[in-house]
């Protein structure tokens, strides 16, 4: 059983940092919400009193954090990369853009450590159950490397490629699931979808919903107009046509600007049905 870091312990991080600490691996953890942190204590984390602490003595550093700037700031200014001993492996389960994932790879092959891109789906439920599906960009070496620590979070890992294709997988899957859960929104649809099945957007059917606690996130749709975002700029430089996401994403954006980024994602039904009020 290894040390490892966490830093980002909000509503993934946290209980992806309690299932370390079930397999038996030591958690050094960091969050700047001063509650967040305590929380990880509480499950019996070793609280540290900033990002580069968290680096002392362990085997990995693993990050979860909202997006690209946050993952940059970590690895850029903290000061972990240059704390951790050489070798340590640092994986970034957030889900960011391609080129910012491409630099924290390069900073860590810099200051001499290996590294992963290996965001996740499977939400909340599949942080807490276990149960993430892993998307991993990165040399094959840290890949194996990583393994026993993702396993102790997660059911499925692919690894998808070189630095960044962890990111790429997760962006089409971004796309395909924000489009299914506006056509659910849109229809009572027969073309069956995780988004219908397992989270659709309405009380009643599906206790898991956020639909049966008004919207809480869950994933909030702040974090998912920053994915579609990725994916529209990624489609943009590669010249390919993403008509039915670039919809979606102005839907996500109508959605956000009239004050709704912290409702879960799925509450986008209240804009299908002209319900989102400021
Ligand atoms: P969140 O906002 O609940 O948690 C992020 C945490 O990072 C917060 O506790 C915040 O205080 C902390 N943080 C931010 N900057 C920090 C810094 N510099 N140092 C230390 N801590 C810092 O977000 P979340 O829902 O847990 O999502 C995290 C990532 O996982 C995002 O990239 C998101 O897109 C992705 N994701 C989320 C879900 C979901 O269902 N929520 C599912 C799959 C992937």
């Amino acid at each position: 059983m290894a040390t490892i870091g966490f830093i980002g312990l909000g509503r993934m991080g946290l209980p992806m940092a309690r299932n370390l600490l079930k397999a038996g691996h030591a958690v050094r953890a960091f969050d700047v919400i001063a509650g967040a942190l305590d929380a990880a204590v509480g499950a019996g984390a070793v609280g540290a009193p900033s990002a580069a602490d968290v680096a002392d003595d362990v085997e990995t550093v693993v990050t979860m954090l909202p997006a690209g700037r946050d993952t940059l700031d970590v690895y850029e200014r903290s000061g972990v990369l240059g704390r951790a001993r050489k070798g340590t492996l640092f994986i970034d389960c957030s889900t960011i853009d391609v080129a910012s994932a491409k630099r924290t790879h390069a900073l860590a092959a810099e200051a001499g450590m290996p590294s992963l891109d290996a965001p996740v789906s499977g939400g909340i439920a599949g942080a807490e159950a276990a149960t993430l599906t892993f998307m991993v960009g990165g040399e094959a070496s840290a890949y194996e490397a990583g393994l026993s620590a993702l396993e102790a979070m997660g059911a499925r890992f692919v690894h998808c490629g070189e630095a960044g294709a962890g990111q790429i997988a997760k962006m089409c899957n971004q796309m395909m699931v924000a489009i299914n859960m506006a056509g659910v929104a849109v229809s009572t649809s027969s073309g069956g979808s995780w988004a219908l099945s397992h989270y659709v957007p309405v009380p009643g059917l599906v206790a898991t919903s956020a639909a049966e606690r008004g919207f809480k996130p869950g994933f909030t749709t702040n974090l998912m107009l920053k994915d579609l975002k990725i994916f529209q700029e990624a489609a943009r430089e590669a010249g390919t046509a993403t008509p039915v996401g670039a919809v979606t994403t102005a839907l996500y954006n109508l959605f956000q600007a009239s004050g709704h980024g912290e409702l879960d994602y799925s509450g986008i039904i209240e804009l299908i049905r002209g319900q989102a009020k400021r």
